[in-house]
Formats: C-alpha cells, structure tokens, sequence
C-alpha cells in the first residue's frame, strides 16, 4: 500500500521540486546588483540617439576591460534596451527613464515592470533634461526610485544646480533640496547611485573646476549622515581627456557621460583609463 502511495505521490514531490527551482532561479535573476563589489561607474546616457545598426557598429568597436571592478552601464533609449541587452558582455543595462505608475491608462509610459522583465539592472532619474523639458519634479523622482527600488533597479537619481543657482550661491541648498525631497525612505547606499550633474555642464564642454567637483560631492556625502556611504557619480562634460582626474577624485565613485558615450572609440578611453 505504502508503495502504491509513493508512486501517486511521486508527481506531487516532483512538482514542488520544480516550484522550488524555479523560485530559486527567480530569485537568483531578480536580486539587485551589489553595489559595493565595484571600485568605480561608467554610465553611458545616450539621450535620444542610436539605432539598430549604431548599436551594431558600437559594440563591434567598444573596447571594455576584463577587470569587473568597474561597472559599465549602457543606457539607450527604452526601444533599444532589448537590442543592447542581447548583446551583454561584461557590461550593464540601464533605462534613462521609468513611469513612476506600475500599470494602467497611461499611454506611451514604460513600467518597471517591463524593465524588469528586460532584466534592466540600473535606470537614470531625474535627470535636468527631465526636469527642464518634461517638467519633472523631486515628488516624481521619489516615486519613481521607489517603484525601481520595489523591483530590484538601481535609481541613478541625478541632481545638480542651474548656472543662475551657482552664480547667486545656491548650489549646496538646491542640492539637500532635491536630496531631501527626491531620495526615497527606503533608498540606502546598497540600491541607490547619487549623480552630481551640474545642469550647466550638460552637453556645454564646460566643468566646474576638479577642487569644486570634489568639494561638493564631499557635501553630498557628508551634508547628511543617511547620505555618507552613498555612490555619487559626476556627470557633465566628461570626455576621454579628464575622464581620469575627475574619476580619481576621492569623493568621486564613477562619471555619468553623455556625448562622449555615444563614440565608443572615446568612451573605451574613459572607461580603461
Ligand atoms: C548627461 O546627459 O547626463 C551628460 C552628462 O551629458 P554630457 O556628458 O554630454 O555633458
């Protein structure tokens, strides 16, 4: 009798083994990146730009290191975030945007939900393109960090001062404002990167000097005790020629890049030297 009810059980055993594999192979795909296993990042935004053949010709050309103690982050647009996934060697994908909405009438938004199904490890928020043209404010930037980080997506949440706030001395309190007001509860250095971009050194060639990059990604660090173990990236103006300096900057954990990042042969300096 025991025998017979072992073998109508059998199916039974099997189907929780099955469960239980792909719980843990589930698990195993969504658990978030450890921020701490790398020295420095590189991300690449590369805005509105790039196309099947683009995405091609980069990857044939961009030249990435063995060593994996520097995170590369590639972020296309959302419609060639499949492409740039399949072609993964040694490097992560990133969104540049997400809607802070998990589903519903909510046309031409892309959920996290997508990003996930995507395997999307990282997404850029709030960035000052964001803010200035599509009128996105810190409430948006901490809505949509949360659902990232409820999804196991590591928000790159940007901050950073306009020209007229750094000429009147705003920039510290622009900064804590949008820190304050942008960086949600359940955000810690473990599922959030920190990127400084001053919005005037966005697409201009112009930098703040490399003593004020550092001073103020040390007020960043230092201004608030949640804040002091955070990854903070400079963005603005980074191209192969002072990719290194500002990288080696002891504030400093990685760049944000933008034009440079769309010429891989430019990009594969920034991110070897
Ligand atoms: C950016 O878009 O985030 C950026 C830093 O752009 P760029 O490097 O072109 O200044």
């Amino acid at each position: 009798m025991a025998n017979i009810r072992e073998i109508f059980d059998f199916p039974k055993v099997l189907n929780i083994n099955i469960v239980a594999s792909i719980i843990i192979v589930s698990i195993r795909e969504i658990i978030m990146i450890n921020l701490d296993s790398f020295s420095s990042f590189f991300v690449a935004n590369w805005k509105l730009n790039g196309d099947f053949n683009f995405i091609d010709q980069y990857f044939d050309g961009l030249k990435l290191l063995d060593d994996k103690s520097r995170c590369i982050v590639i972020c296309p647009t959302s419609i060639h975030l499949d492409k740039v996934s399949q072609k993964k060697n040694n490097y992560y994908v990133g969104a540049q945007n997400v809607s802070q909405y998990s589903e519903g009438a909510f046309t031409g938004e892309v959920s996290c939900k997508s990003l996930t199904e995507l395997k999307i490890d990282f997404c850029i928020v709030g960035h000052s393109e964001r803010r200035l043209i599509y009128y996105e404010n810190n409430a948006d930037v901490y809505s949509k960090s949360i659902q990232l980080i409820n999804n196991y997506i590591v928000p790159i949440i940007c901050v950073g001062e306009t020209l007229e706030e750094k000429e009147n001395g705003q920039t510290n309190e622009v900064l804590t404002k949008q820190l304050n007001e942008g960086v949600p509860n359940s955000s810690n250095a473990n599922n959030t990167i920190i990127a400084y971009e001053p919005v005037w050194a966005i697409g201009t060639g112009l930098t703040p000097s490399i003593e004020e990059i550092n001073t103020t990604h040390e007020f960043i660090k230092k201004h608030n005790t949640r804040f002091n173990d955070y990854k903070v990236l400079y963005g603005g103006s980074v191209k192969a020629n002072n990719a290194n300096d500002i990288v080696s900057l002891t504030c400093v954990d990685g760049a944000l890049v933008g034009g440079a990042s769309l010429k891989y042969e430019e990009f594969s300096k920034i991110i070897i030297d």
